[in-house]
């Protein structure tokens, strides 16, 4: 079976639109781009898209390649003091600019995606946090196809501190049995094969083969690789979606779940903030 972002995602949007409507939340979201970067904008246009789609403000702080650290951090020390909801320092920024330093700024509250020290250090704690997005789109797919965490031996190949760290702390204070593996792992695929959800985000295209993977299991595919404009993951998904009883698309199953998370956190944090 497939596991299809974007209708989770549009229901998931279209139940958070009801709640914003409903309960008459005023919930604007900053977005900092310093610098040229062409994904960035796109990434940006899309975030901002849809925000806009289920009431949700968006304002976009733009800084040329010349702007100094200093000038970030005045507006963020700016948004921190003001009633916004929450605050995006997008990434990457141009160099002289310390992207961990400003994006540790934001107030843990205001952190939209996930990462400064406070929220990473509940999760850490296994306490009430921000999760980044990410992790909270693969672990509401997972929920939305009530594919049980709880008790499951989860591998996840990729330790990087956007998706496969964080992620290996959720679901541990999930209770999954979590097995972290990297390019220095040994016998990979003997380590894949125990997996009942295999979840790979390492950027390496079709990485994970029909012969690391468990009959039945449920395979998650995060990694997003460009080859001459097309979108590869890290999942030879042709040759695996027969062996594997769950399993994401690559484009169309993680992707469209962040963007979604980016409204949940905001919606969740405009909640909070009003007690
Ligand atoms: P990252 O920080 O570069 O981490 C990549 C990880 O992959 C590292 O831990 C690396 O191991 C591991 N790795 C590389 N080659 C490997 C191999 N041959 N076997 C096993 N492990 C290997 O990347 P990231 O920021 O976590 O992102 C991972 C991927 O997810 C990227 O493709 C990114 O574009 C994608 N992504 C997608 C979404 C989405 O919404 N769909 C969101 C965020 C990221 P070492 O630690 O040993 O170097």
């Amino acid at each position: 079976m497939i596991l299809d972002g974007k209708k989770v995602r549009d229901e998931i949007l279209s139940d958070l639109r009801l709640k914003i409507a409903t309960k008459n939340l005023n919930i604007t979201l900053a977005i900092l781009l310093v610098g040229d970067d062409e994904a960035s904008k796109i990434y940006i246009k899309n975030k901002e898209k849809y925000c806009k789609s289920v009431g949700i403000n968006v304002l976009k702080y733009v800084f040329n390649e010349t702007a100094t650290e200093e000038d970030v951090i005045e507006v963020i020390n700016d948004l921190n003091d003001s009633d916004i909801t929450g605050i995006i320092l997008q990434s990457p920024v141009p160099e002289g600019i310390d992207f961990d330093k400003c994006s540790n700024l934001i107030k843990p509250e205001k952190d939209v995606d996930g990462f400064t020290k406070d929220n990473i250090y509940n999760l850490y704690l296994g306490k009430k946090t921000i999760l980044p997005c990410t992790v909270k789109g693969i672990i509401k797919l997972l929920e939305y196809y009530k594919i049980p965490i709880s008790g499951s031996n989860v591998v996840i190949v990729g330790r990087g501190n956007i998706v496969g760290h964080p992620l290996s702390l959720a679901l541990e204070n999930m209770d999954a049995t979590v097995t972290l593996a990297h390019s220095k792992t040994k016998n990979l695929a003997q380590i894949t094969k125990n997996a009942d959800i295999l979840i790979s985000a390492t950027g390496v295209k079709h990485l994970i083969t029909k012969d690391m993977v468990k009959y039945g299991s449920t395979v998650i595919d995060v990694g997003v690789t460009r080859v001459d404009g097309k979108i590869y993951g890290d999942v030879d998904f042709e040759n695996i979606k027969d062996i594997a009883q769950f399993i994401t698309p690559n484009p169309g199953g993680v992707g469209p779940m962040t963007v979604a998370m980016i409204i949940d956190n905001l919606v969740e944090m405009e909640e909070r903030k009003n007690g």
